[in-house]
């Protein structure tokens, strides 16, 4: 990318009325989101800043610490994804950014903003734009069409639960805003995240928290139950496939196979007279129909090669 003032110049020209000179205006770097976590529990996947590097370039920013700032805009004229080698984000990712130019046209007006600007005052950039999907990293359920009952920040099996933000259809706009220093790159969006909460929706928060809390235990002894009824019939490499898929699968999702999983086994039973006997008393040497079923099973599997 050439980074020469006459060519960076002749690119800004493209989106003024009229031809400017260098002295006719100010230029500054600025950084508009990356993919590390933020203190939203959210990130930008990779295609999606690669989406925004397209949909930022001409898109105007606004000064919102002061609502007179009506001529105190600024415009991108470049955009460009970068990929820092030397640092990883917290999924172990390197990290990449989406890095843009503006210019100014100076003005008295915007002096005072471009000194504070230069003086690293102004550091903090929210960006607004349109996400269709928001994967969560646990099960990666798109919890803007179907949420899930994980939530961001928690721990599920060691890991920590955070989303991925894709299927960026719009960037309406950025802006400088004062907030007090963030852990990253100094960069915040507004996604509808806010840093401040109100105490009622605190307390909702923590009773959202206990609720989900709660159904965190059931749907892991669900998917427990649903285990034992996947390997009821045998130890198969079906019967391990439909188990293993479970770790996937939120409350509803294992309600609905757990009763299929019943319907199926009831189903299985009825061909086999005594069959609610032996699945109600499984003693052995009983030498019931159903047990010879069983033994067929895993006759079959034995012959599969899917020896203990
Ligand atoms: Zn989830």
């Amino acid at each position: 990318m050439p980074n020469n003032d006459a060519e960076m110049l002749r690119e800004l020209n493209h989106f003024t009325r009229r031809e400017h000179k260098m002295e006719e205006v100010y230029l500054f770097d600025l950084i508009l989101c990356d993919n590390e976590i933020d203190r939203d529990g959210d990130c930008f996947s990779d295609h999606a800043l690669e989406t925004m590097q397209k949909l930022f370039v001409g898109v105007t920013g606004i000064f919102d610490h002061n609502p007179k700032s009506g001529n105190q805009t600024a415009r991108i004229f470049r955009t460009q994804v970068v990929t820092d080698a030397s640092r990883q984000t917290r999924t172990g990712k390197p990290y990449r950014y989406l890095k843009a130019n503006a210019y100014m046209v100076r003005t008295d007006a915007n002096a005072d903003l471009i000194r504070e600007i230069d003086a690293g005052i102004k550091k903090e950039v929210s960006i607004s734009c349109a996400a269709s999907e928001q994967i969560c990293s646990v099960c990666g359920a798109n919890k803007l069409k179907k949420p899930c009952g994980h939530i961001k920040g928690r721990s599920y099996q060691g890991a920590v639960c955070y989303c991925t933000l894709d299927g960026i259809s719009d960037a309406y706009e950025w802006s400088f805003v004062a907030v007090p220093a963030q852990k990253h790159a100094g960069v915040t969006k507004t996604m509808g995240g806010s840093t401040e909460l109100l105490p009622e929706t605190q307390m909702l928060e923590q009773a959202l928290d206990a609720a989900n809390d709660s159904l965190d235990k059931l749907t892991d002894a669900l998917r427990r139950d649903v285990i034992r009824l996947c390997y009821r019939g045998g130890e198969t490499a079906c019967a391990k496939a439909l188990a293993d898929s479970t770790i996937h699968m939120d409350a509803d999702a294992l309600l609905e196979l757990r009763q299929s999983l019943l319907v199926g086994a009831q189903a299985h039973a009825e061909k086999s007279a005594a069959a609610v006997t032996s699945q109600l008393c499984p003693q052995k040497g009983t030498g019931t129909a159903a047990e010879a079923d069983m033994g067929e099973f895993r006759m079959h599997r034995r012959k599969d090669g899917d020896a203990r």
